[in-house]
């Protein structure tokens, strides 16, 4: 009898890492691969949890989850970056190669693949040693992973000091079609781009993706040759595989780490067809409170059926939205949810736009659902992400912050309107929909990559 190929999933501690890689996993399961999928403590309990809405998904075990301690109490802060810089880089190393040990000499399937993160490099490494077949998933665009792996030159020809910071203001263009990008913009976090933290975190994050891809045998990425075709030929080794649909496709979870509400879908039913405007900003970002009032002022101002994603965290302060006023007028059109079913939501025919955050994969979900954009970028990759959009794809506006760099309930209002009005946008944000639709089906480049990949792991 064939050998059932296993392959070790490795995730990143952070809900843009585990939900594309629990993607992935499903369609490594639809063509028979046994998938186990590691994650760290604190979010393997997370993500147990939210399978309990999905008890099919428990009877048939589709994934085999593991997890390892970080060595926190399940209560401790993990928003602490150095902890969790020193997780990754020390901690998980030493549970990887352990658990790996542990599976191949139990018996059971050995390891015939280990698929990680670009970051995990050392992993990576490690998994060479032993003679282990490995791929990088990088959870980010591969523009912007052109721009990683070009990070090292900068620092060598003084652009950029060993603390990240840059030394002279600079744009960085890189083949064609890829967006440019300062170089202040790379390093940068919006509101925090004075903390050292953050930024050495990115350096040691670029380092060690540098490593990864190295290592690595191909680099597996959540994106279509239509949409980024200079990077597809730029950087050697890649098997783009996007857009990764397995929640829509296929029905099953996809690595939530708090619960959806699905309550938002049957309001969406309510609502007159494109007439949404739908506010999400990922699983990190944060306002401050003179920005999360105006954005609520602009709910107001825009006037239009409106969907808001209100993660907890994303502000310190929600009494805006237990006023009376707040309460009486703007919720009267609108509805908030803590956690979205959100590629349903992009698919839901009522939505007329997605104000995003511009993380990598509320931007894919976006494009392959042909939803115009509004830009509203926050950390590292997001801002090059936002110059796709804009500049290259064109199928989206940017929100621009006003002198105290606060983005005004004008701007938020004038870009819907002006967003909302464009049909050019519209029909090239349809035709990028097509694209990835026909992408992922039979016979498509990213089907036929991803076939290439499983063959590969068999022979
Ligand atoms: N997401 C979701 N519901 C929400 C908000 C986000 O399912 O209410 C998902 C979204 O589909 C995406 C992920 O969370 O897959 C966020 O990843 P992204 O790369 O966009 O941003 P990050 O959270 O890493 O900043």
């Amino acid at each position: 009898m064939e050998k059932v190929p296993h392959v070790l999933v490795v995730s990143l501690p952070a809900q843009g890492h585990v939900m594309p890689l629990m993607e992935f996993s499903h369609q490594l399961v639809e063509y028979g691969v046994k998938v186990t999928f590691v994650n760290a403590e604190f979010i393997h309990q997370k993500l147990v949890f939210t399978l309990l809405d999905h008890k099919e998904d428990q009877k048939d075990r589709r994934i085999h989850l593991v997890s390892f301690s970080d060595e926190l109490d399940l209560n401790d802060d993990r928003t602490d970056s150095q902890k969790y810089v020193d997780f990754m880089s020390r901690d998980m190393e030493v549970h990887l190669e352990k658990l790996i040990k542990k599976i191949n000499e139990s018996g059971n399937e050995k390891i015939d693949c280990v698929v990680a993160d670009p970051n995990l490099g050392w992993g990576l490494e490690f998994t060479e040693k032993l003679g282990i077949k490995r791929a990088a998933f990088w959870p980010a665009s591969l523009g912007f992973l052109a721009f990683m792996l070009h990070v090292p030159k900068l620092v060598e020809a003084g652009d950029i000091d060993d603390k990240g910071y840059p030394l002279k203001e600079e744009v960085i263009r890189l083949p064609h079609s890829m967006p440019a990008m300062s170089n202040t913009d790379l390093l940068c976090s919006d509101g925090r781009s004075d903390d050292n933290t953050i930024r050495e975190m990115l350096l040691q994050y670029i380092q060690n993706v540098n490593k990864g891809a190295k290592v690595a045998n191909w680099i597996l990425c959540n994106s279509f040759r239509e949409l980024e075709p200079a990077s597809c030929d730029f950087i050697p080794n890649i098997l783009s595989i996007g857009p990764l649909l397995a929640s829509e496709q296929l029905g099953h979870p996809t690595g939530h780490l708090l619960p959806e509400d699905s309550t938002c879908i049957t309001w969406l039913d309510q609502q007159p067809v494109q007439s949404v405007v739908y506010f999400a900003f990922g699983s990190t970002t944060t306002f401050n409170q003179s920005q999360f009032n105006e954005l609520v002022h602009g709910l107001e101002l825009v006037n239009r059926p409106f969907l808001w994603v209100v993660r907890p965290g994303l502000t310190d302060e929600l009494s805006p939205l237990n006023s009376d006023s707040f309460k009486d007028t703007i919720a009267y059109h609108g509805k908030i949810v803590s956690w979205a079913p959100q590629r349903k939501v992009l698919a839901h025919p009522s939505i007329a736009c997605f104000v995003t955050h511009c993380g990598w994969n509320s931007t894919v979900d976006g494009v392959s659902m042909g939803v115009p954009l509004l830009c509203w970028p926050y950390l590292a990759d997001q801002f090059h992400n936002r110059n796709y959009i804009c500049d290259i794809w064109k199928v989206g506006l940017r929100l621009d912050k006003d002198e105290n760099g606060i983005i005004t309930r004008s701007e938020i209002k004038t870009k819907v309107q002006k967003l909302l009005g464009d049909e050019g946008i519209r029909s090239r944000a349809n035709n990028f929909k097509d694209m990835g639709k026909r992408s992922v089906s039979e016979g498509g480049l990213s089907s036929n990559n991803f076939k290439d990949f499983i063959n590969w792991i068999k022979f």
